[in-house]
């Protein structure tokens, strides 16, 4: 019997010399790898039908003993035409879509939901806005129960002018004054002020248009990325630092 399932294609590698594995994001926000047999020939019914950053409709057969789909047709419904021309958003498109794919056992719509949206908001022919990639992070963060808490951990209040020392092993914020009496010297972490705080609080509670230094986002994207490093195992992370060489250092 054949079943369907739409979803946005995340990787795709070859299997043999002519048929290819592709890896799919589902609208449920499972994972699911499809042999597409003899899709490399010329005549081939695939051709053309999946690429990455598309969403599409995948027709299959699930024969039980494998993980593994067998594809029967592709339908492309969103082809998102601008990552074909616009190297850098394609850049910032290939390092979600590999956040997702290392991530997406959670399985839940809103990774799908979370996903689709920010590809949609980077398939444009303009300079990529940094600020999608940062939004995709941190509520990727949230859904995995993963959101650093940016309340202070020792209890103080948050003052405009202060710096604030971040954990990454542990997520925890403190104070210059309290956090002398913990010992760390191991553990990775960076400083941060209210800016960064209220920024990230911004990008995860509202959409992308946020105003915004580039050095409070810069200091935001540090910490995300030591962030994600740390806790996330498995992750291309040097696609993320060549995504954002220019924005960090300049
Ligand atoms: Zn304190």
């Amino acid at each position: 019997m054949l079943e369907k399932t739409n979803g946005i294609v995340l990787r795709i590698i070859p299997f043999t010399n002519t048929s290819q594995i592709v890896t799919l994001l589902s609208e449920t926000g499972k994972k699911m790898s499809f042999i597409c047999k003899e899709a490399c020939r010329p005549k081939s019914i695939f051709r053309g039908q999946y690429d990455f950053f598309y969403t599409c409709e995948f027709v299959y057969q699930y024969k039980g003993l494998r993980s593994l789909y067998f594809a029967k047709e592709v339908y492309p419904f969103d082809m998102r035409p601008f990552f074909r021309s616009n190297w850098r958003a394609s850049h910032y498109a290939s390092w979600i879509c590999a956040l997702a794919n290392a991530v997406s056992v959670v399985e839940t719509p809103a990774l799908y939901r979370l996903l689709s949206e920010s590809l949609d908001l980077l398939n444009s022919p303009s300079y990529p806005n940094v600020a999608i990639l940062a939004r995709f992070e941190l509520k990727l963060l949230q859904l995995l129960g993963l959101l650093p808490n940016f309340a202070l951990n020792c209890g103080c209040e948050i003052e405009e002018t202060k710096q604030y020392r971040f954990h990454i092993a542990d997520g925890a914020l403190m104070c210059a004054e309290h956090d002398g009496k913990t010992v760390r010297f191991h553990e990775p972490s960076i400083l941060i002020n209210k800016s960064v705080i209220v920024l990230a609080q911004q990008l995860v509670t509202s959409l992308v248009s946020t105003a915004y230094s580039k050095e409070t986002m810069r200091k935001l994207l540090r910490l995300l990325g030591l962030f994600i490093n740390y806790h996330i195992d498995g992750l291309p992370i040097s696609g993320r630092d060549t995504c954002l060489k220019e924005m960090l250092h300049t």
